[in-house]
């Protein structure tokens, strides 16, 4: 990066605009670049991807916690918190879009639910270099090493040429971190995503007139198998997996391949 002009950084989260973490990354990011903080006014988990359609939005500059950086609340989810961002605020703009530093990791199958990859992912979804950073903790976080980490993370993706793979500019990097201090960390690996079972318990109760349901998130059974992102944060090592926006099985689908034919003759058989 050096010779040129800053790199602008776009930061939003899932735990609300004024939860410590984000606030950490912004003032460490700050020592290499400009940094814009657009993220929701109030606590979004567990709202994945989600972008809002049926309600206006709100968009509200705020004072800054940090000094030099701009900051915007937004009533809504950290994936509309970067639309507004990209197509309105920053237009074109932006070199790189980091999620968090969230409180709570972001490990296997729940980056599919994870408001602080959903926010990631929006970047990445538009072409950016994005990085979702979680701590594994809820309290006493120690966010100074996932800080860091963002720092030198920016310096390898915006270095020219990137000293980390950033294909057609595409890259999403889901960073998860043991909470520990940076002395206590015990190395860093590249992971892919853990299979994971929750038994979600319904509670049931009645507010006097109607029943009602909550889902209760009952205690993740991990798959804790080598090279897994679960097992290598529950192992003091810092997570690092790229994931892509493709869902698609490109493997194991003989069976369906074989029997595609034969749905679509019995298909049109019952259409008759
Ligand atoms: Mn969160």
């Amino acid at each position: 990066m050096a010779g040129k002009k800053q790199p602008r950084f776009l930061i939003t989260n899932d735990d609300g605009i004024y939860a410590p973490g984000i606030w950490v990354l912004a003032e460490n990011l700050k020592q290499v670049g400009k940094v814009v903080i657009v993220a929701p006014d109030r606590e979004q988990s567990a709202i994945g991807t989600a972008i809002t359609l049926h309600q206006p939005l709100r968009l509200k500059e705020i004072e800054p916690l940090v000094k030099g950086v701009k900051a915007y609340s937004v009533e809504g989810t950290p994936s509309d918190s970067i639309i507004l961002a990209l197509q309105l605020l920053l237009r074109n703009k932006v070199d790189m879009v980091f999620s968090g530093i969230n409180e709570g990791a972001n490990l296997g199958d729940d980056v599919l639910l994870s408001g602080t990859v959903g926010g990631a992912m929006q970047g990445y979804l538009h072409g950016l270099p994005a990085v979702a950073i979680s701590v594994n903790a809820w309290e006493n976080v120690h966010f100074e090493a996932a800080a860091i980490l963002g720092v030198i993370l920016a310096r390898k993706l915006l270095s020219s040429p990137p000293s980390v793979n950033i294909a057609k500019k595409r890259i999403l990097l889901n960073v998860n971190l043991p909470n520990l201090p940076v002395g206590g960390i015990r190395g860093i690996e590249i992971t892919h995503l853990a299979g994971r079972s929750y038994f979600d318990l319904i509670k049931k109760g009645h507010d006097g007139k109607r029943d009602y349901y909550w889902i209760v998130r009952g205690t993740p059974l991990w798959e804790v198998e080598e090279g897994t992102d679960a097992k290598v944060v529950q192992d003091g090592r810092i997570s690092i997996t790229p994931i892509h926006s493709d869902l698609s099985l490109r493997e194991n689908n003989e069976l369906l391949y074989s029997v595609s034919s034969e749905i679509f003759r019995e298909l049109r058989d019952a259409g008759r």
